[in-house]
């Protein structure tokens, strides 16, 4: 609510159009310190983003123009829409029969570490840092996109339930407890987390990241369609799957056009022992089951420095502080 200290124009009538909003639904008259810019310049900077702010021109349930609080209420202009519903799903969602303990599973792909709502969030969250424009465009259209795979998953959690009450399975699961609808956890009840995202500041280590999470979410799927027999859940879980599939491919491509997946992240160069494999498992006797020494492209001659007996290598002193 303070953005008393931003002196850039532009600045302050964007924060004082998200202040506005919210003083709109929230603020009181005892309460009146959300304005304290020059009302004037911030008109004039609204006028400039083409945002009509007169109180006559917006009739509107949260219009407390009459105590005299909210006396602007922002009314973007059609092209300053960020985002907009249409009710419409990607694909059609139509579910044959009631199955509490499916809904439950299906959670997974609702607010699970590899669901929907993480891949909508991680995406839209990489896309500011992201300094390729391209690339930058590609993570928005699949936020954006994942966002309807959200809707989609929750749709099909409240089709899934519609009625449970009497089924028996209905009390076996979370659902009988904390109510109907999706709930913002995983399969398992675990409440989602930030910390499933990962932006880091660097579009190649993200890209990296999210092909691994597109698996993910892949798997996903994969084991919902075997654990389900309905016709329009398969249908609907497969049309998801693809598309998961679908921005793995796109996310590889993207890869590609940094260098592939042996593209570096960050800026400082590595060392010397780059192109060295360490054979740190060795003895081993397939005849006992516990598995074999094999050789393959990760670790191959020419390219590879392939050291047998690493520990010998690997015995430099440890010297701490001052030695
Ligand atoms: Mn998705
Ligand atoms: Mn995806």
């Amino acid at each position: 609510m303070h953005y008393c200290p931003a002196d850039d124009l532009g600045m302050v009538g964007l924060l004082d159009d998200l202040v506005v909003v919210a003083s709109s639904i929230t603020q009181t008259p005892e309460n009146p310190h959300w304005r304290a810019a020059p009302r004037d310049a911030i008109a004039e900077s609204r006028e400039a983003r083409r945002v009509v702010t007169r109180p006559e021109q917006t009739p509107n349930a949260h219009d407390r123009s009459e105590s005299g609080i909210s006396r602007w209420i922002l009314k973007p202009a059609r092209e300053s829409l960020m985002f907009a519903h249409r009710k419409k799903p990607l694909f059609p969602v139509k579910v044959g029969e009631v199955n509490p303990k499916f809904a439950q599973k299906l959670l997974e792909q609702f607010g699970g570490r590899s669901g929907e709502f993480t891949a909508m969030t991680e995406y839209f969250v990489q896309s500011f840092a992201c300094d390729k424009p391209a690339i930058r465009d590609m993570l928005l259209d699949i936020a954006t996109e994942e966002i309807g795979h959200l809707e989609m998953v929750g749709l099909m959690v409240e089709q899934l339930l519609r009625g449970a009450e009497r089924e028996s399975a209905y009390e076996n699961t979370l659902f009988s407890m904390m109510g109907k609808g999706p709930q913002f956890c995983d399969s398992l009840g675990n409440a989602w987390t930030s910390d499933w995202i990962r932006a880091s500041g660097d579009i190649v280590a993200d890209l990296k990241h999210n092909v691994s999470a597109e698996a993910g979410a892949k798997m996903a799927y994969d084991r919902l369609i075997r654990q389900t027999d309905d016709p329009g859940c398969k249908e609907t879980l497969n049309y998801l799957m693809t598309r998961e599939i679908s921005h793995q491919r796109m996310f590889l491509k993207a890869l590609d056009t940094l260098g592939g997946i042996t593209a570096m992240e960050g800026t400082v160069k590595p060392e010397a022992e780059l192109n060295t494999y360490y054979n740190l498992s060795r003895d081993g006797r397939g005849d006992q089951g516990i598995g074999v020494d094999e050789r393959g492209p990760w670790n191959a001659e020419g390219e590879w420095q392939f050291v047998d007996e690493p520990e010998e290598k690997l015995s430099a002193k440890v010297e701490g502080p001052g030695a």
